[in-house]
Order: C-alpha cells, then structure tokens, then sequence
C-alpha cells in the first residue's frame, strides 16, 4: 500500500508516525521555505512486517560530495537536507567515499538530532550497514566487530537495517550461512540489541534470489532494478513482496548509462508521455511499482535531490496496465541491447556471459573509450578480467540458444578479444 501524507494521517496506522507530521512541517517551513508548495508530497511504504514507515526515496550515501582530504560539510548539508525534505532512510556502509560514509551519516544524524530537539514528534528515519564476506567478514566474530565499528562511526547505538553485503551467487550465500558464520554473527548481535533487521543486498541471479527469498531468513533485499535491467530481479522482487519482505532498490540510473544516453531511452520511454525529464521517467518506472519499498539514488548534488523529489509527482503516471505495456514494449523494442535478464547464465565454462554483454552495452551506447574504460575497472576492481574469461570459452552456443535478444554472443566475444581490449 503506497500512502501519501494525508493518507497516511487518515489511516490507523498514522498513530504511531503521524504525529511527527505537524511538528515536522514546523522546521521544514522554516528551514525551507514552503515545503508542500516547494516539493510534492514524501511517499511512505511499510519496510516488510518490520513495524518501520520508510520514504519510497532513499538516500544512497555512496556517491556523497566528499573529496579524499576535503571537508565534510556539503556532504553533510546534502543529507540533512534530504531529512528535512522527509527522506528517512540513510544507505551506507563501509568503504563508501573513501570510507568516510558511515562518518558523515553519523555527523549528519547528529545534526539532524540537533535540530529536532525541541521537536515534539520528529520524523523518525533509519540507517543501515553491512559486512560482507568478500572484504574479509567471513566469520561471526568478524560481522560483530564490523558492526562494533560502523557504530562508532555512526555515533549510534544501534542499526536499524544491517545488510549481509554483496552476495554475487549462491556459492556466496552459502558462505555467509555456515555454521559460525556472518549470519551468525549478525543474529548475535540482533540478540545484543546491536541491530534490529538482517537483510541481504545482492548481484546474484533473480533466480539466485529466488532460492534466497524462500529461504526465509531475511526481512528485507537490496538489488539492483533499473529501466536497463529489470527483467533480472522482477520474479525477485514480486516474490520478496508476496512473503512481506522489503524492497529496496539501487542503481536506478544504471550507473549514470540512463541520464549520459538520455536520447537513445528517452525514444524507448516517449510512450510515458509525461514530459518528465529522463531521470525522472527513469525513478518514477522504479517508484510507480507497488512492490518497491525504497529507491536508493546516490546522491551527489543538491540538484539531484530536488529533481529526484519532483518525480514523487509522477508515480501515478505508470499505472499496473502500463507498466507491463511499457516492460514489453521496452523489451520488443532494445534491439541489440542487452537486458541482462540472465537467461544466457548456463554456461559450462562458467563465463559470466550477462555481465560482459551488459558492459558491451556500453560500447554501443557510447564508444569504444567507455567500454575500456569500464572492463578495466571490472580487472582491476572485482577481478573479472574479459579476455580471459573468454579464452575459457568452448563455442557450445548454449548461451546464444537462451538469449532472449537473440545476440550474436560468440561474435560479440571476438570482436572485444581482437577490437576491443
Ligand atoms: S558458447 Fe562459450 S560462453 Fe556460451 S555457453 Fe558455450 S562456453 Fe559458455
Ligand atoms: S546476453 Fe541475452 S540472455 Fe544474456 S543477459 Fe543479455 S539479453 Fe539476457
């Protein structure tokens, strides 16, 4: 159920939130101005059966304004007036900005504290954390003395949504299950009172995810879910719904591809017809879905906050009806783009087919340079080295046979080993 404002005062369920509303409005005017004539109304959504009114935008604190050397205090200001503007949930972890994210949510709660002390009923809002196996969490005593960390750094005593991070296949869940474990180990911290919900955040397959969702263990996921991509997690997600889980996405502009090819999606997307800008239809296709209880934007300036705020206009511009029209559409109308669906994931030799047709999107959209520069990253930061991956490759054509776009993988695969890299 999406409620806005003065719905969501209508409803029983205000008594426990809504009182922050009048006194909330208070600050707001005047520390910005007008804020229901300013900016559309915030939209609330139920965090799963965790008891917890979350705002539909979220703020990704992994692209703040900080720079290696430089102050805090845009980063700050940007956060704080994300509050301010009734965004209540806060994504960090550790090794965001330089590794200074945690820090400078835990500065901006504490400023945010600061001004709501003579607040009757302040908005309540949330933050999260996470450890991950693959930055050396691999055991309980190593989630809790993660967590110990990110706390101080918080300046809180207490995280309301942890996150078992960046599970990329079922081999990794595993993993953060064994016995004695990161699943233990967050499980004795919620005992502890360290936090209150595991969730997961994941690169897996939707199909991956699938397996993870039925297994009952957590109260929310983190995904990835774009215009660019989301056929991957839709199954994911729905089901993550069905069982009252919550939803959180991230990555809606596909890592900047949506607003730098604006053009190109605005063609796809014209059937809106919204005269929204691009970013915005973009948000508002992730927002407008139901199931969907936050969208992250990682936010780096204040523009993109307001701009992200407007398209809380928007979200009834996709109705049910059009947003499967718009999804097929979408999908009979990519021609040669891949989707990263997936469906190309049974490969033999393990290659990790979807990715290395998602980063040749790239090339398509915008050139050779780009698609370098983004697969040397992928070398240099997650070990997936493309040439070698596709040495392994034993030509079966078993994935080109699943490609739901019908790409000439095989051909795709010659022409970065001898063109591209
Ligand atoms: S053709 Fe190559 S990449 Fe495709 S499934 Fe077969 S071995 Fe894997
Ligand atoms: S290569 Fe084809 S099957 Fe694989 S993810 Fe891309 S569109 Fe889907």
């Amino acid at each position: 159920m999406t409620l806005n404002r003065r719905d969501f005062l209508k409803t029983g369920a205000a008594t426990s939130i809504g009182l922050w509303l009048d006194t909330l409005l208070k600050p707001l005017s005047l520390l910005a101005g007008d804020i229901d004539r300013a900016f559309p109304q915030m939209v609330y959504r139920p965090y799963g059966q965790t008891g917890k009114e979350v705002s539909l935008l979220g703020f990704g604190a992994m692209r703040l304004p900080f720079e290696k050397g430089g102050g805090t205090g845009e980063s700050v200001a940007l956060l704080v007036k994300a509050y301010e503007m009734g965004v209540n949930y806060f994504d960090t972890a550790p090794k965001y900005v330089f590794d200074k994210s945690e820090e400078i949510v835990g500065l901006a709660m504490k400023e945010i504290d600061r001004r709501n002390k003579n607040v009757r009923h302040p908005l309540p809002y949330y933050w999260t954390s996470k450890s991950g196996v693959g930055i050396g969490d691999t055991k309980a005593d190593d989630v809790l003395r993660r967590i110990e960390e990110s706390l101080k750094r918080l300046g809180k005593d207490k995280i309301p949504f942890y996150h078992m991070w960046c599970l990329m296949d079922l081999n990794h869940y595993t993993e953060v299950m064994k016995k004695d474990g990161p699943y233990e180990g967050a499980l004795k911290a919620k005992e502890q009172g360290l936090i209150e919900h595991i969730v997961f955040s994941s690169h897996a397959t939707g199909e991956e995810n699938l397996q993870i969702i039925n297994d009952d263990v957590f109260e929310g996921m983190l995904v990835g879910y774009n215009v660019t991509n989301f056929p991957r997690q839709d199954k994911a997600i729905r089901r993550a719904a069905e069982k009252g889980m919550g939803v959180v996405t991230m990555n809606p502009l596909a890592g900047g591809l949506i607003p730098q090819n604006a053009e190109y999606f605005a063609e796809r997307l014209k059937s809106s017809g919204t005269g929204m800008t691009i970013v915005q239809t973009a948000l508002a296709f992730i927002m407008g879905q139901p199931e969907i209880t936050v969208a992250l934007s990682g936010m780096s300036k204040m523009e993109h906050l307001e701009e992200n705020i407007k398209t809380l206009n928007f979200l009834k511009v996709f109705t049910e009806t059009q947003l499967a029209e718009l999804k097929s559409k979408y999908l009979q109308d990519l021609d040669g783009i891949c989707t990263t669906c997936q469906y190309c994931d049974v490969c033999p030799e393990d290659i990790p087919v979807y990715r290395i047709m998602e980063v040749y999107n790239t090339f398509i959209l915008k050139g050779k340079a780009e698609f370098q520069g983004y697969a040397n990253w992928l070398k240099e930061h997650q070990e997936l080295d493309f040439k070698a991956e596709i040495e392994k490759c034993i030509q079966c054509k078993l994935c080109e046979k699943n490609c739901t776009q019908h790409l000439n993988i095989l051909e795709r695969f010659d022409e970065i080993t001898t063109k591209l890299l």
